[in-house]
């Protein structure tokens, strides 16, 4: 297995220069050239592993320049002692049909822990396999979830340094106090004046700049990309939904005639991509269901084949979801497109150009063929909070919401009652004053308040990784602007 680019088949990486580079020199997303199925035995044989176990089987199959033994490495490294009970991805059954797949177990709360637990292994692994001691420096936009898992992962790791910034306005206050009491030596945080697509547009810009690679490359080092652009971020969520399948396999072996549909609250498209490798791999996944929020190009996107990112943005209670551009995108169109490369690049040029691409009617039926998509605004994911919990006595945080509003509306319309399993993104408590307000009139001001609030109104308990932050030092939330960033850099680097 190669990896190709999605604008340039024939650039081609192994996993490592994959993971190291992050993005393809001309701009494309690195994709493997292609895909291992998986039998009924495999899958059989999988199910009785732990889910480092599990782990291990799925990255062999992407790592094929990682030796046995880094593989072990990595995937014992990230996946012991960092999770709850070490079950990274829990399923909770909501009724016979539906289970919600916890993905918020891990340091941060948030289902990029998965990914960003795992990911520092990788990409150090593979920095040595291609670099040659150069200092790694890692650079990350956040909507709010990704700057704390990526910190939490990269905190004190040996050789590194990290970078992190989140939009000013486009952050809970909870993940702002995350970031910015973030501990370790090697760690760095700053607030982009706008929102995350500033904040994301002034990353990748750092990236191709050549005065501030060449200034890099003097001081003996070199970037990397934790974004969920990264294959190495990618490989990982495709663990949980085999997983998950195999966790159902014990409870109900049924399902595997029946097969199952993944409900996913997206964003930038990797969390639902994975799920849809994981389908192309053999897990018997039906329909794809991609939940937005008012940010709903995707919705828009998978109902007419029409990407159109000239609209209003808007900033909601499900922050993590405020994009809209999908990047992920980019890898789903290589492979509904038959990996036509060039027709991939005039999509993603028509998109940097005009923000808008439209694809083809062969793409547009095979789209709506592999996904559904829905989307809600903050009043109903409010509303689904509260039904969903006083009808199921289940808590969900406001982009969980988004996806169960989004599912609920899919079995009104289509009847379809195949078995659901339903991917839940955030603790309720990183979210606590929306979730609380969707249950209750007594509305707390301070943020520990109302997580206390909260955790006596539903009986659940505070994850500690969020109790501990009350009493956390702040040591960051410098604001800047996007155009100040390559000096806030070299600043930090000392450069
Ligand atoms: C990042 C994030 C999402 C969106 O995931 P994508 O992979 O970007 O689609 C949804 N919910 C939460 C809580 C997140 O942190």
């Amino acid at each position: 297995m190669n990896y190709v680019s999605t604008r340039n088949k024939s650039l081609k990486a192994t996993a490592a220069e994959a993971i190291a580079k992050g993005i393809s020199e001309e701009g494309g997303l690195f994709v493997p050239d292609t895909f291992v199925y998986l039998t009924k035995a495999d899958f059989e044989r999988i199910s009785k592993l732990d889910y480092v176990g599990r782990a291990k089987e799925i990255l062999k199959l992407f790592l094929n320049d990682f030796t046995d033994e880094e593989i072990d490495y990595c995937a014992k490294g990230a996946y012991t002692g960092s999770f709850d009970e070490e079950r990274p991805a829990p399923l909770v059954a909501l009724n016979d049909k539906v289970n919600i797949l916890e993905l918020w177990h891990g340091p941060t709360c948030a289902f990029k822990d998965l990914a960003l637990q795992l990911l520092p292994y990788l990409l150090t692994t593979s920095a040595k396999k291609v670099a040659d001691g150069k200092k790694t420096v890692i650079l990350v936009a956040t909507s709010g979830d990704t700057g704390k898992a990526a910190l939490e992962g990269f905190k004190d790791v040996e050789g590194t340094e990290i970078l992190v910034f989140y939009p000013s306005d486009g952050v809970s206050p909870m993940q702002k106090l995350q970031m910015d009491s973030q501990k370790g030596k090697n760690v760095n945080v700053f607030a982009i004046k706008g929102n995350f697509d500033d904040a994301q547009t002034g990353v990748k810009k750092i990236f191709t700049d050549a005065d501030m690679k060449s200034l890099l490359l003097e001081n003996n080092m070199q970037f990397y990309s934790a974004n969920s652009i990264n294959w190495g971020r990618l490989a990982p969520q495709i663990i949980y939904y085999v997983s998950a399948y195999c966790d159902l396999l014990k409870t109900n072996p049924e399902i595997d005639n029946t097969g199952f549909n993944v409900v996913v609250p997206t964003g930038n498209f990797g969390n639902i991509l994975a799920a849809y490798y994981a389908k192309k791999m053999g897990v018997p996944i039906r329909k794809l269901i991609c939940a937005s929020n008012a940010n709903n190009v995707l919705t828009d996107f998978i109902n007419t084949g029409k990407y159109d990112r000239n609209r209003e943005f808007f900033t909601t209670i499900s922050p993590s979801m405020d994009i809209l551009i999908s990047s992920n995108l980019e890898r789903m169109l290589f492979e509904l497109s038959g990996n036509d490369d060039k027709m991939v690049a005039v999509l993603q040029k028509s998109l940097s150009d005009n923000g808008t691409f439209e694809v083809n009617d062969e793409i547009k039926l095979k789209l709506s063929d592999l996904f559904y998509g829905g989307c809600c605004d903050d009043a109903e994911t409010l509303a689904t909070i509260k039904e969903t919990f006083d009808k199921y006595g289940y808590l969900c945080d406001t982009h969980t919401a988004v996806a169960v509003n989004v599912y609920n509306g899919y079995v009104e319309k289509t009847g379809d009652n195949t078995p659901t399993v339903i991917a839940s993104t955030a603790s309720p408590y990183k979210f606590a004053k929306s979730v609380l307000s969707a249950l209750s009139d007594n509305i707390e001001n301070d943020e520990f308040s109302i997580v206390r609030a909260l955790s006596e109104f539903t009986n659940t308990s505070v994850p500690s990784p969020i109790a501990a932050l009350e009493n956390a030092t702040v040591r960051f939330g410098t604001v800047c602007d996007k155009t100040e960033m390559p000096d806030v850099i070299k600043a930090a680097l000392k450069i």
